[in-house]
């Protein structure tokens, strides 16, 4: 099945008190990964890529070669969405000519007044070519250069002045941070959430920096209205650890065990393992 944007399976989602994952790709052996479990689990799936990562493979279109030849060898059937992660305005361009499905605009940074001009122009072009498009209100947190964000709570009314413009799903901060949590982390705002959902209505709602966010916080968001959850540092420790098991157990010296088909193969399989544990607790599998 090809390429599909975002909108119908984050309403299903929404509607059916669940979410989808996005789960962050860095390669070719993380994107098989989460292919073939969300295909295991039948289950709707969003790949995401930042702008490092883009860079990093080669650019958005090998990213989309990549992912489109895959879902065909593989033999996809499940819902896929490739989605531009925290973009840029130029970023988000570039990806919609590259044949992404799915972007996201984070004009969070800018003035609020900025970041609509922008949303809205990104909306027109989105919809043209039926691609869905994520905006964000309220940065949020995560550690840059060793300082620790607390992570900032967007405003509901920003909220829906952005989400009126016809985005297909928006995030908001509601304390949430990339990257690891830090001990002394406050939780997430239920309060800022419930106040976003009750004027943003059906709008899908995602939540980023879900690593380490405990199993019954990711409930309660999504009973208040989160149907999208991005995973990134999850997958990265887990690939992490996995690959350092076999490097530190010597297996690499073990007859050919320096291939990297094997090399890689403990990291692959702890991102599935990863991704599994993630749809089942999103509630996301046997919903595509
Ligand atoms: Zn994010």
């Amino acid at each position: 099945m090809p390429l599909v944007n975002a909108k119908e399976m984050l309403e299903k989602a929404k509607a059916g008190h669940y979410a989808v994952g996005q789960f962050n790709i860095n390669n070719l052996e993380w994107t098989k990964s989460i292919l073939l479990t969300a295909q295991e689990l039948n289950s709707p799936v969003i790949l995401g890529v930042s702008e490092g990562a883009g860079k990093y493979m080669c650019g958005y279109k090998t990213v989309v070669g990549m992912v489109n030849g895959m879902l065909e060898e593989l033999g996809i059937t499940v819902p896929v969405a490739l989605h531009l992660d925290h973009g840029s305005y130029e970023g988000a361009k570039k990806c919609i000519e590259a044949g992404f499905s799915s972007v996201m605009f984070d004009g969070s940074h800018y003035p609020i007044e900025e970041n609509i001009e922008k949303t809205k122009e990104l909306v027109a072009t989105c919809n043209e070519l039926g691609l869905s498009i994520e905006a964000e209100v309220g940065s949020i947190g995560g550690e840059e250069d060793g300082v620790v964000g607390a992570g900032e709570c967007a405003d509901p009314q920003e909220c829906k002045m952005i989400a009126d413009l016809g985005v297909t799903m928006l995030a908001a901060g509601i304390g949430n941070i990339h990257g690891k949590y830090p001990e002394n982390w406050q939780g997430l705002s239920f309060d800022t959430l419930d106040a976003i959902q009750q004027l943003t209505g059906e709008m899908p709602l995602v939540l980023h920096g879900g690593t380490g966010i405990p199993a019954d916080m990711i409930k309660k968001a999504i009973s208040l209205g989160v149907s999208k959850i991005n995973v990134n540092t999850e997958c990265q420790l887990a690939f992490a650890d996995a690959t350092r098991k076999y490097i530190e157990e010597g297996k690499d010296l073990q007859g050919k065990g320096f291939d990297p088909r094997k090399l890689l193969a403990p990291g692959a399989e702890a991102i599935k393992a990863t991704v599994k544990e993630k749809m089942e607790l999103f509630g996301s599998v046997g919903k595509a």
